[in-house]
């Protein structure tokens, strides 16, 4: 029986899972689709091979979350349950932080690109009436440990902390947008940034996070700061095996900054304790996602999964990775 999706209205952290449709290129390579979704559930058919190297059979691996989306969903259905019941807190202090997590091919990408393509509708809808907010862009990426700026032909960024433990990235471009379609065109602008020049075999858009940050204001005060985070595709954290030197050390960065990513969310919906947010630049930047003040920070995880049998083993992995944050 497939239940009702849960919204955000009354929950810090909001975990979902998507799984994308299995293509027809896939399915002509022998592959078949691995996973059954049913809300709030997920299976996962792991495909084994006996000892004898001949008989097949096959493991279930069940999990429970807040949300689950099957491939017949779209993004609207996840936007509308996710991200759209949080609009009024964007005008009432809060900081709202939606990341998209999953291996490179589960969708990351297209799941974000919906969201903001509906977050821009929603914003330009919410303010209409008060004609003093404004809105402001930021849009940069991490990779290897290093800030490169998307609205600035990737000019690298530094992190600094002023006097009053503000972390500030120096020289960030910050572009004011005076209507829907110009917040969605800086949006795609730089979402092409952040793929030009990446070929198959070398991919950085795969290696790194990109981070969109929408700041509504009035005067100088911000009222309420949207966050869209594109993670680096988790396969990349064993990259740590890999005979490439570079390769290993960026592997390393990012199974230190998701591990990292990890801590902090749980740490913030539990409410207890110290949020390890030092531990990794990507949690550096994103302090504000996990310490709001007065419960006025949300945080939702999309876990992408590819619905492949090659991709059992991938598929077990992010859902691991999700089932902890709770
Ligand atoms: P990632 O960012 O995780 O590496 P992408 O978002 O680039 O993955 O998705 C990989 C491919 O799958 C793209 O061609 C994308 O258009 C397609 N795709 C992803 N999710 C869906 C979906 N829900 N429905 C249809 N196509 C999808
Ligand atoms: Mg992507």
């Amino acid at each position: 029986l497939i239940q009702e999706h849960q919204t955000t209205q009354n929950i810090k952290l909001c975990v979902c899972v998507r799984k994308r449709p299995i293509f027809k290129k896939e399915e002509v390579g022998g592959e078949i689709d691995a996973i059954s979704c049913s809300n709030p559930m997920i299976r996962v058919h792991e495909p084994k091979l006996k000892v004898d190297g001949i008989t097949k059979y096959v493991e279930n691996h069940d999990f429970q979350f807040d949300n689950t989306f099957s491939e017949v969903e779209q993004g609207k259905d996840i936007y509308d349950v996710s991200l759209a019941p949080l609009m009024d807190l964007l005008v009432n202090q809060g900081v709202v932080t939606c990341f998209a997590y999953g291996q490179t091919g589960s969708g990351k990408t297209y799941t974000m690109k919906s969201i903001q393509e509906l977050l821009a509708t929603d914003i330009y809808k919410l303010i209409s009436t008060t004609p003093s907010y404004k809105i402001f862009v930021s849009f940069f990426e991490i990779y290897g440990g290093k800030c490169y700026d998307l609205l600035n032909n990737k000019a690298p960024l530094q992190i600094l902390e002023d006097k009053n433990n503000n972390i500030q990235i120096q020289g960030l471009v910050e572009k004011p947008s005076e209507s829907e379609h110009e917040l969605f065109q800086l949006m795609e602008l730089a979402n092409s940034v952040r793929t030009t020049h990446a070929t198959v075999a070398n991919d950085t858009s795969s290696r790194s996070h990109s981070i969109c940050q929408i700041a509504i204001r009035q005067g100088y005060s911000d009222i309420g700061k949207l966050i869209l985070v594109d993670l680096a595709g988790s396969e990349r954290a064993q990259d740590t095996q890999s005979n490439n030197r570079q390769r290993r050390l960026e592997g390393a960065e990012i199974n230190k900054s998701l591990l990292a990513l990890k801590e902090c969310i749980r740490a913030m919906d539990s409410g207890q304790g110290h949020v390890p947010f030092r531990a990794s630049k990507l949690t550096l930047v994103l302090r504000d996602s996990f310490t709001a003040k007065s419960n006025k920070s949300r945080i939702i995880m999309i876990a992408c999964i590819s619905p492949g049998s090659s991709s059992a083993d991938h598929s077990l992995n992010t859902l691991r990775y999700a089932d902890r944050l709770k």
